[in-house]
């Protein structure tokens, strides 16, 4: 099989050794959970429960009208005990519904599931309703609500798989694969049906060959059941950012997504393994997005791991339970994703969300901290950018308030992997003056389309 890649890119320290043989364990029991009402890219939606209501796990507890939005699901039978603001794991306060468990009554359910729904004889709407009503969004980071990532206005000629997983220290999208190989293949079929793609692609970086050959045996089933479907391997080489969107499709099909552009303008649609999961089990279970897989590691954890917990589990109560060990000495740096994109938090009170990858327990020797020093020139960072920019000239429009040339040099084209910062000699801070930069941006281009009405 040749192995494919992109253009640009650095290789960051893997560090997937102390969990990558860890089996997937579930968390079958917490004592509270706290899940944030907002979870998802988009329009804010509002709580539907109020303190002292009994729910059951799977029942929607928030919602609102609107396209981009999603509800949200009580991921465990219990009381509603406060619905107040709480840390959340992109670092801001946000509203939070906490239920403590509770057994229903005798004789009753504990969960509240949609019916089945077969999504190669349902019509695409049908599909579309269902995957919302599950509250499903895109679980590699970033929360786009998943049925309006598949209602492209475009055709789409291949889905992609995303199981490159090229963020050091995560290996749940491995796991995965390894274990749950046919719900990854029937994923990418159902997802093929819903936007009428004749090809379907799965993804894997070469340092998680391992997995090929359980994906391979997984296809050569599922052709037998559903035969006439095509879905292939695809192995890429392992470098970061690989499981960038636009760096996967440039990878695998040679086509570029254009500036400003989405994956169906070159007629793409990439969906994580993870995202995929959730999708096969809205509809042959009914089951909403309620629970998640995540790796937990770091020099700092003494039980690396890799979880399926309820969402809204605080990483705190896995410690008080047990199920975690820190080394609280060593402990410097929390960061909930990975460590070139992910959030760095003030401490581990902090629940799992539906973008929830991965919790890192960073040592003092890990989460080394440098002085910003001047820019040398070097041009490493240009090199490194896997999207063409020049983050050296960005930093500096940036640095000098100066957003409209910011984004005429491509700002807004930045997809914040943080492999600049990663290959800059003298430190700069470059993804960080992006992100800030890029919400300045984003908040003065609504100003002004709001004056112009
Ligand atoms: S890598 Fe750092 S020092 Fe080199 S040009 Fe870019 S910003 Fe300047
Ligand atoms: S400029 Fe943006 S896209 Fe380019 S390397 Fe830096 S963070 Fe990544």
């Amino acid at each position: 099989m040749s192995i494919k890649t992109f253009k640009g890119g650095a290789h960051p320290p893997e560090r997937k050794e102390r969990s990558e043989e860890k089996s997937i364990e579930r968390v079958t029991s917490v004592s509270q959970v706290v899940i944030p009402v907002n979870q998802h890219f988009g329009a804010p939606i509002q709580p539907l429960v109020k303190v002292g209501e009994y729910v059951k796990a799977g029942q929607k507890i928030a919602d609102a009208e609107g396209r981009m939005t999603v509800p949200v699901h009580a991921s465990v039978a219990g009381i509603v005990k406060k619905i107040e603001p709480r840390l959340q794991s992109n670092n801001t306060e946000g509203l939070c519904i906490i239920i403590e468990p509770k057994e229903p009554e005798e004789g009753e359910s504990s969960t509240d599931f949609m019916p089945p729904l077969d999504p190669f004889t349902c019509s695409k709407e049908e599909a579309l309703a269902r995957i919302r009503a599950a509250g499903i969004v895109g679980m590699g980071g970033a929360g786009f609500p998943a049925h309006v990532k598949l209602a492209p206005s475009k055709p789409i000629s291949v889905v992609i798989a995303n199981a490159a997983e090229c963020e050091p220290y995560l290996t749940i999208d491995a796991r995965t694969l390894v274990e749950m190989p046919e719900k990854v293949v029937e994923g990418v079929a159902m997802v093929m049906k819903i936007v009428n793609a004749p090809e379907g692609v799965i993804a894997i970086e070469e340092n998680k060959k391992f997995a090929i050959p359980h994906v391979e045996k997984a296809l050569e089933a599922f052709s037998k059941a559903r035969p006439g479907i095509n879905i292939r391997i695809q192995e890429l080489k392992t470098k970061y950012p690989q499981g960038g969107e636009k760096m996967l499709i440039t990878a695998i099909t040679g086509r570029e997504v254009p500036s400003g552009g989405l994956p169906m303008d070159v007629g793409c649609v990439v969906q994580n393994v993870g995202t995929l999961c959730a999708i096969v089990d809205a509809f042959k279970e009914g089951k909403p997005l309620i629970e998640r897989g995540f790796t937990v590691t770091g020099a700092a954890c003494k039980t690396p791991k890799n979880l399926v917990a309820p969402i809204g589990t605080l990483v705190s109560d896995l410690v008080k339970a047990g199920i975690l060990e820190i080394d609280e000495e060593n402990l410097a740096r929390v960061v909930f994703g990975g460590p070139m994109m992910g959030v760095a938090v003030p401490g581990y009170e902090i629940p799992v969300q539906k973008n929830t990858s991965g919790v890192l327990l960073m040592s003092r020797d890990e989460a080394q901290y440098y002085t910003e020093e001047t820019c040398i020139r070097c041009g490493r960072c240009m090199r490194a950018c896997a999207c063409r920019l020049s983050p050296a000239l960005l930093a500096v429009a940036v640095e000098a308030g100066d957003y409209r040339e910011a984004e005429k040099i491509g700002l807004l084209d930045c997809i914040e992997c943080g492999t600049c910062s990663f290959v800059c000699p003298a430190h700069r801070q470059l993804v960080q003056k992006f992100r800030v930069g890029k919400q300045i941006l984003r908040a003065l281009k609504q100003k002004e389309s709001q004056n112009a009405r």
